[in-house]
């Protein structure tokens, strides 16, 4: 799901402070200058403007409190959905009328996307740089500095990944941690290996040495990213597979949780389960999507697994010891899907049980394959499609939560909610539990919580004292 995040430096707290703080390099100089970064996509996106606002900080920028008091605006936003493009363009009209004397820049899958158009569409742009030409953001914020105009990095042809000293951590909690970037897959309806290019995997001492520092500072849980997390292959002489990665982040001392997202169906093999049983760092939640439950569906898609197949992975999940959670992404309306195929994901939903489920309806993107398929399904179609399945995974959502009632969970508290009186925190298997307790200050803490009341998408209980 999308969600939009600005990034402000009055955000900070606790471990975030690591940001500044542990770096090997001199603290900046200030230049006097701040920055504003809007994000709007998954993950992936909320890291990358960490990591790009890395790149202002090192030169001497200050995180501005609001867009209007910046130096530097930077929109960051993905094109997965169809309106990406259209929600961009009239962000930066908005910001046209305050733009006199700022940088404006489009950062993210869609600047890769839509490249020079932005310029023509926008004049008052002077930076687009794609995901994928990050590495050169130091290179081109200086040229921005000398006066240049009209910047624009859109390569793909990088081999390496991007990573900055600084990263500035906007979630005092969970420490995002990049493993691999890019994707070698070509799914008929994804814009991801067109605008974050081939796959390639960070050296593995980088991403331990990156956890050390993390639980260092403070943190306790690191989500590992990648948009195919589970396709990792460390590049370095060291070539640990993607579960000893996972095995040897668990084991660094001060990390409680490590989580991993997105998984591949085609790269989850049953030695993931086994770590994950055999290793109580390692959370019990594994997102995995299927996009569609026909296999029909599925072989359009380009998505190289069949239902059945995905189904026993499905069932090496439900053998763990470890009661193991299972989230998923599916599409509903793909070109040619028919009622049989779409009544095919509504019966894997039970098949599986899933805890979650982000569905969409399919939009065509551009440079993509299914974008120039026939027997493209009529909107309304697709939207009681998609209110169908949402439908049957509500009912299944409140029928496996009314079982929770009465459990007790280990949850890390992120959030209080002052006029409910109540705080929430999320369960190793991603469960978020809304729970009152007569303690204070409990924002970070790992509290035992049970579970009085159950609704589809949240749970509501005590803290267990
Ligand atoms: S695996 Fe498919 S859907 Fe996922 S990023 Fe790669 S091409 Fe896109």
């Amino acid at each position: 799901m999308s969600k939009t995040f600005d990034i402000g430096i009055s955000a900070l707290a606790g471990p975030g402070e690591f940001a500044q703080a542990n770096v090997d390099s001199a603290p900046p100089l200030s230049n006097g200058k701040s920055f504003f970064i809007e994000t709007f996509g998954c993950q992936m996106n909320v890291h990358d403007a960490e990591k790009v606002a890395g790149v202002f900080l090192a030169r001497g920028y200050r995180a501005a409190q609001s867009i209007a008091e910046a130096d530097v605006m930077l929109y960051n936003t993905c094109s997965i959905r169809e309106k990406a493009a259209q929600k961009v363009f009239s962000r930066l009209g908005a910001w046209r009328g305050i733009a006199d004397g700022k940088i404006i820049g489009v950062i993210g899958c869609l600047a890769q996307q839509e490249g020079e158009d932005i310029f023509e569409r926008a004049p008052w742009v002077s930076l687009v740089c794609g995901s994928a030409s990050y590495r050169k953001l130091p290179q081109m914020v200086a040229e921005l500095e000398a006066g240049g105009r009209r910047l624009m990095g859109l390569d793909l042809d990088t081999d390496e990944t991007f990573e900055t000293e600084i990263t500035r951590r906007d979630n005092p909690l969970r420490a995002y941690v990049t493993i691999i970037e890019g994707c070698d897959y070509s799914c008929s309806y994804c814009v991801v290996p067109h605008t974050r290019g081939p796959e390639r995997s960070r050296p593995s001492d980088a991403v331990l040495s990156e956890a050390r520092r993390l639980a260092d500072a403070g943190y306790t849980e690191i989500q590992l990213l990648g948009q195919t997390v589970n396709s990792y292959r460390d590049p370095s002489a060291r070539t640990l597979s993607f579960v000893e990665l996972l095995r040897e982040v668990a084991s660094v001392a001060g990390i409680r949780r490590v989580r991993f997202t997105t998984s591949h169906p085609n790269d989850f093999h049953r030695e993931i389960v086994d770590a994950i049983d055999a290793t109580p760092v390692l959370c019990d939640h594994i997102h995995l999507p299927v996009q569609s439950g026909s296999t029909r569906v599925l072989g359009a898609m380009r998505r190289t697994y069949t239902r059945e197949e995905y189904l026993e992975k499905i069932a090496w999940i439900r053998a763990a010891r470890r009661l193991i959670s299972v989230t998923t992404d599916i599409i509903v309306g793909f070109p040619g899907e028919t009622e049989n195929d779409f009544e095919q994901s509504v019966t894997l939903l039970d098949a599986v049980g899933y805890d979650g489920v982000y569905a969409f309806t399919y939009s065509p993107r551009p440079n993509t394959t299914a974008s120039t398929m026939p027997d493209a399904i009529p909107e309304e179609e697709k939207y009681r499609r998609l209110a169908v399945l949402q439908d049957r995974q509500r009912q299944i959502q409140i029928e496996r939560n009314n079982k929770l009632v009465g459990s007790a969970f280990e949850l890390l508290v992120d959030t209080h909610h002052s006029a409910r009186g109540q705080w929430a925190g999320r369960s190793t298997s991603n469960l978020i539990v809304n729970f009152t307790s007569p303690l204070q200050n409990l924002l970070g803490e790992y509290v035992q919580a049970r579970v009085t009341r159950a609704a589809p998408f949240s749970l509501v209980g005590e803290q267990v004292i």
